[in-house]
């Protein structure tokens, strides 16, 4: 079936007014992982995604071992509701074996990490001991077996320590490092075209003229797909007549896997942008209901071995961004095979101005969030025009404002999303 007759097919879904959530999940409902699959050694994976399970070759912890800094001894030992007084006989280290084993009335100290002595099945820590001589005596009320992490209890061997689809962070280079992974299946670079559109544009390095006004949605769209680790290719500013539009669509669908441009696609627009994206393949124009960014562009552009998925993002800077992030990170992180795609989570603040919004459109202002009386206090980052792009620099996360939602008041709890995290 045709993307169009399955976008069709869905009887709510108004082409000119598509709520986020129906644009969302269209996208995400007609994607699949594209590329093929390479081994590289495990450094090189990071910001990868799995191609295969990991599966544990054993497991991690390998042995039994203490916790904490302390002494292992024998539970049994223990006097129930009354203190106890044992004999050191030797240290445990970690990373030895301790030769012998424990035997009644005797225990030794042992360090983090060391394997407990044979005979001994608790460790109790060094802080509620009291040591006289060669003798220890031990407090009442400790539990058989505390302080000791059992072998397999982290990763149980055979078992799949990372599933297929799970992005590649520092903790999983560590995780597969414990695991002695050298080399790791992942899925290949996604590649990303993009050009941008519009006669008035002019490129960094030549001057102005009259009227012009400099690409800067080629460096954020740039700067946002190296981000994801996507391989880009920058097409440059592409004039606005059929013959350099076709040229440029037919050698970014031959070398990508997707194609993003921008501006072209707004309501009414009189240029070649969308009679050309119609004509080279099968693409949705969409009116979505959201502040930046109501036109977008989505389908498959390129025929056979050279299509491409096609996202058509808004000119207006602050809108590609918005459009970009609600949009295609997500998209983009699906067909890089991602499952599911890392999510940014939505996280309450108080906002400490007023802010008009009326129901039937999802906004998404700029924020600067801080930490206010032990709460998250939000506020808009200065002027929310859909070019100003100071506000996306400004801001440190999206105010989300959604759908059926009306004024926010002084003291209302807003959504935020955060634009950095721990990377
Ligand atoms: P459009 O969506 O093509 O109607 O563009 C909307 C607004 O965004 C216009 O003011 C354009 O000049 C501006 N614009 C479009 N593309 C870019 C770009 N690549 N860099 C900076 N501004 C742009
Ligand atoms: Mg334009």
């Amino acid at each position: 079936m045709s993307l169009t007759a399955r976008f069709s097919c869905l009887s709510d879904y108004d082409p000119d007014a598509l709520s986020v959530e129906q644009a969302r999940s269209f996208i995400r409902s007609q994607l699949t992982p594209v590329g093929t699959h390479e081994r590289l050694a495990l450094r090189s994976a990071l910001g990868r995604v799995l191609a295969s399970d990991v599966i544990a070759p054993f497991n991690v912890p390998a042995h039994d071992n203490s916790a904490m800094d302390g002494y292992a001894l024998r539970h049994a030992d223990l006097a129930s509701g009354d203190a106890t007084r044992l004999r050191v006989i030797g240290t445990a280290l970690a990373g030895k074996v301790f030769a012998g084993s424990v035997g009644a009335g005797e225990c030794v100290r042992i360090m983090t990490g060391a394997l407990p002595p044979a005979g001994t099945d608790t460790v109790v820590i060094q802080e509620v001991v009291r040591v006289d001589g060669d003798h220890l005596v031990i407090p009442a009320g400790q539990r058989a077996g505390q302080n000791i992490r059992l072998a397999g209890e982290d990763l149980a061997s055979g078992r799949p320590a990372l599933a297929a689809g799970r992005l590649v962070r520092p903790a999983e280079l560590g995780l597969m490092a414990s695991l002695g992974c050298a080399e790791v299946s992942v899925y290949r670079r996604l590649r990303v075209a993009f050009f941008s559109t519009g006669d008035e544009l002019c490129s960094i390095g030549t001057s102005l003229a009259d009227g012009e006004v400099y690409d800067s949605n080629r460096y954020t769209i740039f700067g946002m797909l190296t981000r994801l680790g996507c391989e880009v290719l920058d097409l440059g500013v592409v004039r606005d007549d059929p013959a350099s539009l076709e040229a440029a669509f037919r050698d970014a669908t031959a070398a990508a896997d997707v194609v993003i441009t921008s501006g072209g696609v707004s309501v009414g627009e009189a240029d070649f942008v969308k009679p050309l994206m119609a004509q080279l393949g099968e693409v949705l124009f969409w009116k979505i209901a959201m502040k930046p960014g109501r036109p977008m562009a989505f389908g498959r552009i390129g025929g056979g071995e050279r299509a491409a998925w096609l996202f058509g993002l808004p000119g207006n800077p602050v809108a590609v961004m918005a459009a970009f992030y609600q949009f295609v990170r997500d998209a983009l992180y699906l067909l890089m095979g991602a499952d599911p795609a890392p999510g940014v989570p939505l996280l309450p603040a108080v906002s400490s101005v007023a802010m008009k919004k009326a129901p039937g459109r999802t906004e998404f202002q700029r924020g600067i969030v801080s930490q206010v009386d032990g709460h998250s206090s939000v506020r808009p980052a200065g002027a929310q025009g859909s070019g100003v792009l100071r506000s996306m620099s400004e801001a440190n996360c999206f105010i989300v404002l959604e759908h059926d939602r009306g004024q926010v008041a002084v003291g209302d709890l807003v959504q935020v999303q955060l634009f950095d995290g721990l990377v």
